[in-house]
């Protein structure tokens, strides 16, 4: 199982700032695996001289260092040379071909939620995305959107609900980018109605690695379009996305529903979601008094006018199996709805818990092994090892709704997502190596019953883990990175190449 870095210049890389912050191997990883190879060289002192005039600035100041240099992970550390804000695309065309020139290595950072380094790059070029904040015209007849990549999906929800539209799919945290989540798939729990955020895309504007900006879309390159959605920024930096609305419902019906066991529970929410009941469907499970993981809870929300009827309870509720002694019912407005983890995440900031370190684990099941692997999975985990402030996320998609080829799922008709989304001090770096190498073996465990990972969390994983991973699209996506980004400077922190 282990990789061997092959290139002088994943050294140089590594001592450039590459270590991570525990440094310790992982299941026959090395601490070099966890830093990822690249194609490009780290920069020496002096790497950004002569660089082109630019609207926007290019920072080398510590504070901005150090940002560039962590994430939501806090796990993983790589230093850049430098971190751009961009005053304009332009900037953005400038500096990659800059960097391509120079052979840097390059990685545009959203809102730096990855959780183990993959907008990172040590001695390279952080090209913050923040300043691509333009939201295009909207009214009441629009059909689609154009945003900049630095936009936040709540910035999108708030420029289109006055106009009774929405993009059809939301994460559950709306504090993301659109290009940050367009380089990953984007799921939510609309995903079994409108496929992901990927599948709602009609345009990019993008700039290669190569330097040249480009509008793509599915007929207009092809190639480039699908290697770009859920591409993990590989071939392109996605500067601004076109993305398809929705009538929006003014007030929604949100539920939680507890569940006495987890077989039903998935039973349940396959019902849903084949049926189309609700407009969402999400599920958590949380531990019981002794600890053990089996307190499953189904959330659903109906869509209340003009989008779908009143709600009526009676109807939405039929048939299903839930405990009927504790259910919760609210009726929400739409966007409180979309923001629901707004609180929370406050309360969390508060206690000092947000900035915790997040080794998650995001795996997309088969729904056919869903309730052996969840099971398996739950059996062994302790509340220790998910964390305070953690979570479990269970919830269905339908696979016959995701059509963005490089957002790998397991061949199944209702494939599951499931997250253990834990959190843990960052100083213990014991605990958080251990909950690296759980989650690599739970990642061998799903693979191997046919499953996925949902490439957004902190699994150990080899070039030839990926190359598994995309399966019939590897070579197209080989093809497309040699195409579009000739030098191999992008994003070299997924370790994809
Ligand atoms: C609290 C929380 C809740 C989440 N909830 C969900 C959820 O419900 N559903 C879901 O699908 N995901 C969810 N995620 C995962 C999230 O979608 C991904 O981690 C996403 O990539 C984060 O967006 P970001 O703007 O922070 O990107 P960053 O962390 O800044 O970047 C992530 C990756 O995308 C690349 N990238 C960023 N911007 C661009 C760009 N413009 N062009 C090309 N590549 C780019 C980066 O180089 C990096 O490799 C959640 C994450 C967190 C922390």
């Amino acid at each position: 199982m282990s990789h061997t870095p092959s290139r002088r210049t994943v050294l140089r890389g590594l001592t450039a700032g590459g270590l991570t912050a525990t440094g310790a191997a992982v299941i026959g990883f090395t601490p070099a695996t966890r830093s990822w190879a690249t194609t490009a060289s780290a920069a020496g002192p002096g790497a950004l001289v002569g660089t082109p005039p630019l609207d926007g600035s290019l920072t080398t100041d510590e504070s901005s260092l150090a940002a560039a240099s962590d994430d939501f992970g806090h796990i993983v550390h790589r230093r850049p040379a430098a971190v751009l804000r961009p005053g304009s695309v332009g900037d953005v065309v400038a500096m990659v071909r800059f960097c391509r020139t120079h052979r840097l290595p390059v990685a545009p950072r959203g809102q730096g939620h990855a959780t183990n380094g993959q907008a990172q790059v040590a001695g390279g070029l952080v090209i913050e995305t923040a300043p691509l904040a333009d939201i295009g015209p909207v009214g009441p007849d629009s059909t689609t959107v154009t945003v900049g990549a630095g936009v936040r999906w709540s910035e999108v929800a708030k420029a289109t609900i006055p106009h009774g539209l929405t993009p059809p799919v939301f994460t559950d945290y709306l504090e993301l980018s659109v290009g940050g989540t367009l380089s990953v798939g984007g799921l939510g729990g609309q995903t079994h109605r409108h496929g992901a955020q990927v599948d709602n895309v009609t345009e990019l504007q993008v700039v290669t690695g190569a330097g040249e900006f480009v509008r793509c879309s599915r007929s207009r390159r092809p190639d480039l379009f699908h290697a770009v959605l859920a591409g993990l920024g590989q071939c392109a930096v996605i500067v601004g996305a076109t993305v398809r609305l929705v009538p929006a419902p003014e007030t929604v019906r949100h539920y939680l529903l507890p569940y006495d066991d987890l077989e039903t529970f998935l039973d349940d929410q396959r019902t849903l979601v084949r049926e189309g009941r609700f407009d969402y469907v999400e599920g958590q499970v949380a531990a019981d008094a002794d600890g053990a993981f089996r307190v499953p809870t189904l959330e659903a929300v109906a869509y209340g006018p003009p989008v779908g009827p009143a709600p009526d309870d009676t109807v939405l509720l039929r048939g299903l199996r839930h405990n009927a002694s504790g259910v919760q019912r609210a009726d929400l407005s739409y966007y409180d709805f979309l923001d629901r983890l707004a609180p929370a995440v406050a309360a969390l900031k508060e206690a000092g818990l947000w900035s915790y370190a997040h080794p998650w684990l995001n795996l997309l099941l088969p729904g056919r092994s869903a309730a052996a692997l969840a099971s398996r999975m739950l059996d062994t985990l302790t509340p220790a090892d998910l964390g305070g402030p953690g979570l479990v996320l269970v919830y269905p998609l339908l696979r016959d709704r995701l059509t963005t080829p490089l957002l790998r799922t397991p061949d199944d008709p209702v494939p599951y997502l499931f997250a253990l989304l834990r959190a843990t001090p960052p100083e213990d770096t014991a605990t958080v190596d251990r909950l690296l190498t759980a989650n690599r073996s739970a990642y061998e465990l799903t693979t191997a019953a046919g499953g996925t990972r949902y490439p957004v969390g902190s699994i150990p994983v080899s070039r030839a883990d990926w190359r598994a991973h995309f399966g019939p699209e590897w070579r197209r996506l080989e093809r497309a990175k040699r195409a579009y980004d000739p030098q191999g400077i992008l994003v070299p922190g997924q370790g994809v190449f």
